[in-house]
């Protein structure tokens, strides 16, 4: 006889729970598919909260140019009962810089969990003993994505594109640490959660890149609007080595 545990129940439940309404198009999607817009109820300004630990009613909307637009001629008017200051260039900087900061923080946080294997040794060892969830490879180290393994994980759609060699060394230094001149051109992430939350808030932020430039220490590939592991012509073609 077949039963239902509690277990199970709850499970049914926070799958609902999860299922939100896009203020843009109105389809129901996942609320890990939608980017979360906060209300501040003082300045009727709408912020991005990325994380969705904002405080707050929140909107959701798919992270699309069109579902942006629309958004802005209603949806978030009618989600958050008021009139509401926003325009669609602003909530996608915005969505770059959260995501930009969102993937910094998930990096140093896999990096103080010893869940990071960086520079080319530890990152081809990692692919080799199958232990690499994620590469990341700074956009100005073409050299590194020579070496078979990571070809092969750039391949396999394994791998982004992400800042530059000096920013990813200051995310990966260890407080004391050698530090200052330091260079990482790739690194891997050995946590498949935080290699998945990175890789899903790298596409979120896809349609936004481009035009905009952001100011955050992580810049991600602005040319990015690409699935994971798709060569950028200017990602890959720098001659610098390591
Ligand atoms: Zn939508």
């Amino acid at each position: 006889m077949l039963m239902m545990t509690s277990n199970d129940e709850s499970a049914t439940t926070a799958r609902k729970r999860s299922e939100r309404t896009c203020a843009g198009c109105g389809k129901h999607a996942a609320a890990d598919e939608l980017v979360r817009i906060v209300l501040d109820p003082s300045s009727g300004e709408v912020a991005v909260d990325l994380a969705a630990s904002g405080f707050g009613r929140g909107a959701h909307l798919h992270p699309t140019l069109d579902c942006v637009a629309k958004a802005i001629k209603g949806g978030l008017a009618r989600v958050f009962k008021t009139k509401v200051v926003a325009d669609a260039k602003a909530i996608g900087d915005d969505i770059v810089v959260a995501a930009d900061r969102r993937i910094e923080g998930l990096l140093t946080g896999a990096r103080r969990a010893g869940q990071v294997a960086v520079g080319s040794d530890l990152v081809v060892e990692a692919l080799k003993e199958g232990r690499a969830e994620l590469v990341v490879v700074a956009r100005d180290a073409a050299a590194a994505t020579r070496l078979p393994e990571i070809e092969r994980a750039i391949a396999s759609g394994k791998a982004l594109a992400l800042a530059n060699k000096e920013s990813l060394a200051t995310l990966m230094a260890r407080p004391g640490g050698p530090g200052s001149g330091a260079e990482v051109a790739v690194l891997a992430v050995l946590h498949p959660g935080v290699a998945g939350a990175i890789a899903q808030t790298y596409r979120m932020s896809g349609p936004f890149r481009g035009a905009v430039g952001s100011a955050a220490p992580v810049s991600v590939s602005e040319t990015s609007g690409e699935p994971l592991g798709v060569r950028s012509e200017e990602a890959w073609s720098s001659s610098e080595v390591r």
